[in-house]
């Protein structure tokens, strides 16, 4: 894995930067965001840390976690060089950022979906890869940035929350030794776990009831849905999802599982694969992305209208792929 000479050229002159990671931000981008901002910053450069969303209750723990904000039009207007991480495509980080003076700064992307379309000046995507922040923990090492137990932190908490805890079919070798150096480097496995996956509330609790109620499996594919009654009833927010497609992924004899979130008038999909199955191209194809196992897509439209396009799209997938 090696970074491209112009990117590390660009990094290593920048002395002001703007770092952004993708809206309704996950751990990967979180901690991709704040590791790399640190080690950065440890290195005497100014940084601004910025994402169009608010960070989830589980990752608020981490060091910086509270200056994150969406970036001011001063950021945009000082820095010299935008740095955007984990993010596929220019939705992803919100129309905002689709300004003038944003487009007259050298854009790095740093990102590991195969999906990415490429949209920055300078692109290192990584599609085997297991996460952004593996690629930022490179980075740091190959530029001999600073690493010291915030840097690792926030990136073991990335690598940690995209393989799900080291159990994503792309969890090579290579992945744990980026997990080991930043270990070593002060970061606690047992402390990110606690952090990341022990962060349920009754509310939650009760969303989930509700959803799982709800599973309906036909020809290998489970899938589930919170409308706006739902979460409303339970006193839930649409974050409190996160991990009910991985639940599901976890049933016998299924190849894709489904769950559909209605948000603001459109629906959100998360959907999941097991190994052997990509349904990247599904969510690619509905106005999404994501990798082969883990995928998603927000769409205009019903609960009803969207469970009707994507199984059928999946299905599609499916028989294409052999499955069915
Ligand atoms: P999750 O289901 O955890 O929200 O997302 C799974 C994967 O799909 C992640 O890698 C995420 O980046 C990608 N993904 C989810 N929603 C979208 C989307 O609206 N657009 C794109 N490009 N990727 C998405
Ligand atoms: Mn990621």
């Amino acid at each position: 894995m090696t970074p491209p000479d112009n990117l590390k050229t660009l990094i290593l002159e920048a002395q002001r930067l703007l770092l952004i990671c993708h809206v309704t931000p996950d751990g990967d981008a979180i901690g991709s965001l704040l590791g790399l901002g640190w080690s950065l910053r440890k290195a005497g450069k100014q940084v601004t840390l910025a994402c169009p969303d608010t960070t989830p209750t589980e990752l608020q723990f981490l060091p910086g976690a509270d200056e994150i904000g969406p970036a001011r039009p001063e950021a945009l207007a000082q820095a010299e060089v935008i740095v955007i991480l984990d993010s596929s495509d220019r939705e992803r980080i919100a129309n905002q950022y689709a300004e003038a003076p944003f487009l007259a700064k050298p854009v790095i992307v740093i990102d590991h979906h195969v999906t990415n379309v490429l949209f920055g000046d300078v692109n290192w995507v990584e599609p085997t890869a297991a996460a952004t922040a593996q690629m930022c923990a490179e980075l740091i090492r190959q530029l001999g940035l600073p690493l010291d137990e915030e840097v690792a932190l926030c990136l073991l908490t990335g690598i940690v929350t995209d393989t799900r805890c080291f159990r994503t079919s792309n969890t090579t070798a290579e992945v744990l030794a980026a997990a080991t150096r930043l270990i070593e480097a002060g970061a606690s496995l047992a402390d990110v776990t606690e952090r990341v996956f022990r962060d349920n509330s009754l509310a939650r609790i009760c969303l989930w009831a509700r959803a799982l109620g709800g599973v309906q499996m036909k020809d290998r594919v489970i899938w589930t849905e919170v409308s706006r009654e739902m979460l409303k009833a339970c006193g839930a927010g649409t974050r409190d999802t996160t991990g009910l497609a991985n639940f599901l992924d976890a049933t016998r004899d299924t190849d894709v599982s489904i769950v559909l979130v209605e948000k603001n008038g459109k629906v959100e999909a998360s959907m999941r694969a097991q190994r052997g199955v990509d349904i990247s191209g599904v969510a690619f194809g509905l106005g999404g992305g994501g990798h082969p196992q883990a995928a998603g897509f927000t769409r205009q439209g019903t609960l009803a209208e969207i469970r009707e396009q994507v199984l059928s799209a999946t299905w599609a997938a499916l028989r294409e792929q052999g499955r069915a």
